[in-house]
């Protein structure tokens, strides 16, 4: 955790806990470094559901090209807080209301996911035009996806089979227009799989369109850039995939690619600061019980994962009892839910925990506490603080301005 975070965890009374920080300049760092690992003809999206707490979305806009939607919600979300944005509408069931609604807001791209929703879409258009992808479920090979979505049967996308019914449609209606085509088929690549990946989809792309006799303006390839929640340090290597596509992109001159990553750009602005509330031991086994746990940060549960995190010790012990503590051994992290999912991170060696320490979990910038399931046992939702020190404060001077504390929910 840097210390102007740390710094600012220090400042939180034990009944500010648990909460969420979202690191600000950190954002601003790595989405920077994103963009300028990429070529300038591809346009980066941010898929919003990763993460759409508003100061986020606002810090991002100034480096990405637009954002990418799944929802009617999402739409008028990310329009009312960014009116000038570029916007894409993804999503496999979308309503006529939303379809609607989508071009009301000025949405610059649809992402067509069946031929119902095409027509769909005719029945709304009115007097307007659309600019659209058809989303296809390419068959491509892949080994090490940890989400696969598509290249097998899937809920998401067209066939290439389904594609001649569409074009035929799309030429009948006169207000359509197809730019190109759009597929999003893994989760949790590296940067080597997500090129291999991309060179399938593009040689596929190619193909088809000859076949088809039309050009294709535009491809987007998705997001599912990996995350590795065992190793914090190793980020997606944005350089080297910038590279592949530079080469990509000369192999297809007239092509704009677009992505739309999410967690990968999100998940490491975020922590989930709480507080060991009691260490006791079952049966050999050591556990840590924790404020909060897996309705504020499902994440673990959702993936299965041990949620990295650092110890902060606190010094203030001031009970008339030992303080319940383990030391150089495994110790799971549980919530305070009654139910034995709500586990953080299983069996994890620490050097001490102690009742009363805090614990930091990185990584809860995406898919954190949007997926998790707040209501469940009513305890109460964390404070949000969005820690920004554009200023580079001296971190080490206890007075300096480190953080603007504005708490609140994610909207
Ligand atoms: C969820 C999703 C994304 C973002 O995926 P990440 O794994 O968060 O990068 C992008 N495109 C589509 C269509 C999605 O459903």
């Amino acid at each position: 955790m840097r210390p102007a975070l740390l710094h600012h965890v220090g400042r939180l009374a034990d009944d500010d806990l648990p909460a969420y920080l979202y690191d600000l300049p950190g954002l601003r760092a790595h989405v920077r470094a994103v963009r300028a690992a990429l070529p300038r003809r591809v346009e980066l999206l941010y898929a919003a559901k990763a993460n759409s707490d508003p100061r986020l979305l606002q810090t991002l806009a100034e480096h990405v090209d637009g954002f990418e939607v799944a929802s009617g919600g999402e739409i008028r979300h990310v329009r009312g807080l960014l009116p000038e944005a570029r916007i894409a509408f993804g999503g496999p069931g979308k309503t006529p209301a939303e379809l609607a609604g989508a071009l009301d807001a000025g949405v610059e791209r649809l992402h067509v996911e069946s031929e119902h929703e095409l027509r769909t879409l005719t029945t709304v258009l009115g007097d307007r035009t659309a600019d659209v992808l058809l989303r296809v479920n390419v068959p491509v090979l892949l080994r090490s996806a940890s989400l696969v979505m598509g290249g097998c049967p899937s809920p998401f996308g067209l066939d290439p089979a389904q594609l001649d019914r569409c074009l035929r449609i799309i030429a009948a209606d006169g207000r359509i227009r197809l730019r190109g085509l759009h597929v999003h088929v893994a989760s949790g690549l590296d940067a080597r799989a997500h090129l291999a990946l991309v060179a399938q989809i593009m040689a596929w792309a190619d193909r088809w369109a000859r076949q088809q006799g039309i050009t294709l303006a535009e491809v987007n390839v998705g997001g599912g850039m990996g995350v590795d929640y065992t190793r914090p340090d190793e980020v997606f290597d944005w350089a080297a995939f910038g590279v592949g596509l530079c080469r990509t992109l000369e192999r297809h001159p007239r092509v704009t690619l677009r992505i739309e990553p999410g967690r990968s750009v999100t998940a490491y602005c975020g922590w989930y600061v709480t507080q060991v509330l009691d260490v006791r031991r079952s049966r050999g086994q050591a556990f840590a019980v924790l404020r909060g746990g897996t309705h504020h940060l499902r994440t673990p549960a959702a993936k299965q994962h041990d949620q990295p995190f650092e110890v902060i010790p606190d010094q203030s012990w001031h009970h008339p009892w030992n303080r319940p503590e383990v030391r150089g051994e495994p110790v799971t992290l549980v919530g305070q839910l009654c139910t034995p999912k709500d586990v953080l991170a299983r069996r994890v060696m620490v050097d001490r925990l102690r009742t009363g320490d805090r614990i930091a979990f990185a990584m809860a910038g995406a898919y954190a506490w949007n997926i998790s399931h707040h209501a469940f046992l009513m305890h109460p939702h964390p404070a949000f603080h969005h820690i920004d020190d554009p200023a580079a404060p001296v971190v080490d001077d206890p007075a300096a301005p480190v953080a603007d504390t504005s708490a609140g929910g994610p909207a």
